[in-house]
């Protein structure tokens, strides 16, 4: 992919784990890959159209000065995430160099380098107790109130009858597509808080719930761990899931099957006696 690279901007900053590096201070470099599609500014020659590297290196010197920091870990990892969220760009690569580190031997340089970027996660909503159309309503505006994850697109709410235990009052479902910065296992330590703050309470698997939130794909990843399984491994058997995706991803591929949402959900129908939103 096309890229910005700044070379090795110098900020004058206190980071380190030493009292003396903290009160003296001492040079940083600072480079930085902005990954963008840089045809549109190569056709038009307009600035709106790229990033402006000097706003970015004033915005890199400004978090590497106003802030301290035990590691360079850190402020790259800080450098990474506000670049992301300020600037127009997809993924950045960013290098610190603390070439002048207090050490009794010598090294030309020690750096740390990270890369970041986007990612695009699908979630399904649902809820079958209280004020279902408000809750989910709510939730999406939190979800999309995070700077580290931005609501791209909301399906129609539809109303579905339940699954697993049949016994409880008829669902609202809809998907929702995110950008995030957030790793899968944070995404889901948020999605978790977000049911909890709208009283979620788990008594019986399927049962009757204010809000659910479930991660049915982040990028193509597969996921297998105790808390988290991506792909979502229920989804491809699930109306009120697959037709909500499919307004808004009928294309994307599962990473598993390696079939797009469209033909996940032509089967599915195919396999379900009509009208039954299972
Ligand atoms: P189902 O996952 O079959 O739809 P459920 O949504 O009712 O059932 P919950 O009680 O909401 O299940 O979730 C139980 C646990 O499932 C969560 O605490 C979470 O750790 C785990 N989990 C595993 N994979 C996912 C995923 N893709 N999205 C959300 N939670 C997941
Ligand atoms: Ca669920
Ligand atoms: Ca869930």
């Amino acid at each position: 992919m096309d890229r910005i690279h700044i070379e090795k901007l110098e900020v004058f900053a206190r980071h380190g784990v030493c009292r003396e590096e903290n009160s003296l201070g001492q040079k940083f470099l600072i480079s930085a890959d902005l990954f963008k599609d840089l045809h549109e500014a190569g056709k038009t020659d307009e600035l709106t159209a790229t990033v402006h590297y000097g706003k970015v290196c004033e915005f890199i010197t400004k978090i590497a000065s106003e802030n301290t920091y035990k590691l360079i870990e850190k402020l790259a990892e800080e450098i990474a995430n506000k670049v992301l969220i300020k600037f127009d760009v997809d993924r950045v690569k960013i290098r610190v160099d603390k070439p002048w580190a207090p050490m009794l031997l010598h090294v030309d340089t020690v750096f740390v380098e990270v890369e970041r970027g986007w990612h695009t996660a699908y979630i399904a909503i649902g809820s079958n107790l209280g004020e279902r159309e408000n809750i989910i309503g709510d939730a999406i505006s939190k979800i999309d109130s995070f700077q580290e994850i931005r609501v791209k697109a909301v399906s129609d709410i539809i109303e579905t009858k339940p699954y697993g235990v049949t016994d409880q009052p008829d669902f609202l479902n809809g998907c929702i597509e995110i950008k995030t910065l957030l790793r899968p296992s944070e995404l889901l330590a948020e999605l978790l808080l977000i049911e909890a703050s709208f009283g979620r309470e788990r008594k019986v698997r399927w049962g009757p719930r204010t809000l659910d939130l479930d991660i049915l794909f982040y990028d193509d990843q597969c996921i297998l761990s105790k808390d988290l399984v991506v792909p979502h491994p229920d989804m491809m058997n699930r109306l009120f899931v697959l037709e909500p995706l499919n307004q808004i991803a009928p294309y994307f591929v599962h990473p598993v099957t390696g079939e797009p949402v469209y033909a996940l959900l032509e089967k599915l129908k195919n396999k379900t006696p009509e009208g039954v939103s299972k």
